[in-house]
């Protein structure tokens, strides 16, 4: 293997705790947390204790101020426990940061203490029914009346949706403008007329509380709005090279775990009197496999670095995230036929892997839109 190079000792130390808290608070509970299909908030205020949510976040915010190593730490160590009901790369790399980056003071002093503590959980509602990729043609809207934005419409997918206390909602501000009359907007599930709705049946990411929510005359005051009215897309934009490279980074330590898992069990499963190792099918395929993933974690890393020197670009973030889920699909589909039988069924990890792996290529924006993405750095598109 490629010696990694990103972390510090303190990294790995950190890393360490991490994962012991993941054997010891997430993975004996996570079994019960698919069946009622939502994490208990206990785990989350754990979590806060030990420094686990919002890393990056200043000190006067109740963060540590840490480095974005550590979150990717966080991330690949969620992975690795092949844990997806925890909704908190979501709460604490997405939400958290457009409240620091946008929020006015009042508002940050408000949520984000409670954010790093895991007293209060966070959301972002941007898919609606009617539109996911095509998010300038939401019909959410946050028209303002005296001294309040009323919000009115209706958000599904939302990640943490059932379990939340805040939402950031992406409202239009001015239909009339499409994606340049779009605002963020900060609603607090205590509002008036905010409800939340059913918890969605998914085909994986079980005890992950995936909810819909609705917005029926919600009075939001003025003070909520993140950043300037109307610029609510420019900042979408701007925070998702960090939002995709997430996705990668889960990717692809979680095709590592599972060719972990696989290595190990081809070694001490027979057949034919031998182990299944032995067959120069499982060896062969294993080994490209293995060779694949290496090649996604070096140029994860990279985009990494990237990323901490601000140098990251749009087209290598969505290169990353389209090719590394891709590569995870792949990997968990050949390591679930590596197990036989026992791949498919639910006591091993593989078989909820394999389930889990499929959204990574529809979320956080799909791989066709990824592929627009990369296609119009190119210098490709349709003619004007
Ligand atoms: C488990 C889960 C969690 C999620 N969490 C959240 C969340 O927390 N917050 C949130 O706001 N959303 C969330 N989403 C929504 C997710 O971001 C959307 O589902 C995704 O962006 C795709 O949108 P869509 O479902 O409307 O599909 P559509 O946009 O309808 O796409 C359907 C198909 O058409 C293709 N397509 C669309 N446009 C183009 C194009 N221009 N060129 C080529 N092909 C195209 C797509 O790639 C796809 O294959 C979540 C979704 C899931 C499943």
């Amino acid at each position: 293997m490629i010696p990694r190079t990103l972390f510090s000792s303190e990294h790995e130390t950190f890393r360490d705790s991490v994962r012991r808290f993941m054997e010891a608070e997430v993975v004996p509970q996570d079994e019960k947390w698919q069946e009622q299909g939502y994490a208990d908030k206990a785990v989350w205020r754990k979590a806060g204790e030990n420094g686990f949510l919002c890393p990056s976040m200043p000190p006067e915010y109740g963060g540590a101020g840490a480095d974005k190593l550590y979150s990717v730490v966080l991330i690949e160590e969620q992975a690795r426990a092949n844990n997806s009901s925890l909704g908190f790369g979501l709460h604490s790399e997405i939400v958290a940061p457009y409240l620091l980056a946008y929020g006015p003071e009042a508002l940050k002093k408000k949520y984000l203490p409670k954010m790093a503590s895991g007293e209060m959980i966070g959301a972002i509602a941007m898919s609606e029914p009617g539109a996911g990729s095509d998010l300038q043609n939401i019909k959410t809207s946050a028209l303002k009346k005296q001294n309040h934005y009323v919000v009115n419409g209706s958000k599904t997918f939302i990640t943490n949706g059932w379990n939340c206390d805040l939402v950031i909602v992406v409202a239009k501000t001015d239909p009339s403008k499409g994606a340049k009359g779009t605002s963020l907007v900060v609603v607090d599930t205590s509002m008036k007329g905010f409800t939340k709705g059913r918890r969605l049946k998914k085909m994986g990411l079980k005890g992950q509380d995936t909810a819909e929510l609705f917005f029926d005359n919600v009075e939001v005051p003025p003070e909520n709005l993140l950043g300037q009215e109307n610029n609510g897309f420019i900042y979408l934009m701007q925070e998702l090279p960090w939002e995709r490279m997430q996705i990668a980074i889960g990717a692809v330590a979680k095709a590592e775990a599972a060719l972990e898992w696989t290595r190990t069990y081809v070694n001490e499963r027979k057949a034919f009197g031998r182990t299944v190792s032995s067959f120069q099918n499982t060896r062969f395929k294993l080994a490209e496999l293995a060779t694949e993933v290496q090649i996604a974690r070096v140029f994860v890393d990279r985009c990494i670095e990237l990323l901490l020197q601000k140098q990251l670009t749009p087209e290598n973030a969505a290169m990353a995230k389209y090719w590394t889920t891709d590569l995870e699909c792949k990997v968990l589909d050949e390591c679930v036929q590596l197990h036989g039988g026992y791949g498919y069924m639910w006591e091993f990890p593989v078989a909820r892997a394999y389930v889990d792996a499929r959204v990574q290529r529809i979320y956080g924006g799909t791989n066709e839109i990824m592929k627009e993405v990369i296609s119009r750095s190119l210098g490709l598109g349709p003619k004007k």
